[in-house]
């Protein structure tokens, strides 16, 4: 029975390439393993259906259930990130760049974890330390799985292990800019062509209570500000709606990933509390934030602040 290597539920670019690339090298190793992902194909994200055809490669195949088989892990070690029955499973290998989950085994496995940005920088050592070759196809694979995870090594997360892993990776897939992979696989992360506004609007959307008064914030990721420049009276308009139903305050973050900071569109029953809260000044019903970049530590408590939670 060959091993079903697998990455997270709502799989990313890393838990995609990393099930393909650790299933080659446990193939070349002699032991019967194939990529599978927890998704089916046609509703993979879409920067990880491009990351795929751009390099030719093959989407793992959908897993759901894995009661009964032998199973290598990546990315993840947390039964509640894994297919259904993963604690029915035989867990027999975990690689990961993750806190340490809950998964258990029965006898000894080989369980690599690394405090690096992705596990494609794990994976990449275990191939040379193995003594095998990565094929130029995998390589592109991982080193998009490593340029997105550590948002092309602006994340916290990223390390010195994962710049050299790009360094070697690019060479082996035959990339010579990497900005430029990143960029095509930003734009198509934050593709906005014919999605309706709201949805947009909802696609990263969070309702906080700030003493008593209703906050919605959402966020849309852009590889620049000018992707929604077409649609910005529409994605006004779905805020007010939302904000007519009951909301003191509707914040939509623009966030522009390459210049590292947010545009933030505003609608509120208090404007200048608002404006407070970021020491801006609206113009045009938004005012620019240099280095917002999140929603949870940098647009969240100041709006506490200023509403006195
Ligand atoms: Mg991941
Ligand atoms: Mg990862
Ligand atoms: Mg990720």
């Amino acid at each position: 029975m060959a091993i079903c290597v697998v990455g997270h539920s709502n799989p990313d670019t890393d838990s995609v390439t990393s099930a393909i690339a650790l299933a080659t090298l446990l193939n070349a190793q002699g032991q019967e393993a194939k990529a599978c992902m927890q998704s089916a194909v046609d509703n993979l994200n879409p920067e990880s259906t491009m990351v795929l055809e751009r390099f030719g490669l093959t989407a793992p195949e959908e897993v759901t259930d894995v009661a009964g088989q032998d199973v290598a892990l990546v990315d993840f070690s947390d039964i509640g990130q894994g297919p259904a029955n993963l604690a029915d499973a035989n867990v027999v290998t975990i690689v990961d760049h993750h806190k340490i989950g809950d998964v258990t085994t029965n006898n000894p496995i080989l369980f690599r974890a690394e405090p690096v940005g992705c596990t494609g920088t794990v994976l990449n050592k275990m191939f040379k330390e193995a003594g095998v070759a990565i094929p130029k196809d995998i390589a592109g694979g991982m080193l998009a799985a490593i340029l997105s995870d550590t948002v092309n090594f602006k994340s916290p997360t990223c390390t010195e292990d994962d710049k050299v892993a790009v360094s070697e990776l690019k060479v082996v897939a035959g990339v010579d800019d990497t900005e430029a992979l990143f960029m095509d696989m930003l734009k198509a992360k934050s593709s906005v062509d014919g999605v309706p506004a709201k949805d947009l609007l909802f696609r990263d959307y969070k309702d906080f209570d700030m003493k008593g008064n209703k906050v919605g914030v959402g966020q849309l990721e852009l590889a620049t500000i000018d992707q929604v420049a077409a649609i910005r009276d529409d994605l006004v308009k779905a805020m007010e709606e939302v904000k007519a139903d009951g909301r003191h305050s509707v914040l939509l973050m623009l966030t522009d990933v390459v210049k590292e900071g947010t545009d933030l569109v505003v609608l509120s029953d208090d404007t200048a509390l608002i404006e407070g809260a970021f020491s801006g000044k609206l113009e045009g019903g938004s005012m620019w934030i240099d280095g917002m970049m999140s929603r949870k530590k940098q647009t969240v408590p100041n709006l506490q602040n200023a509403f006195g939670c």
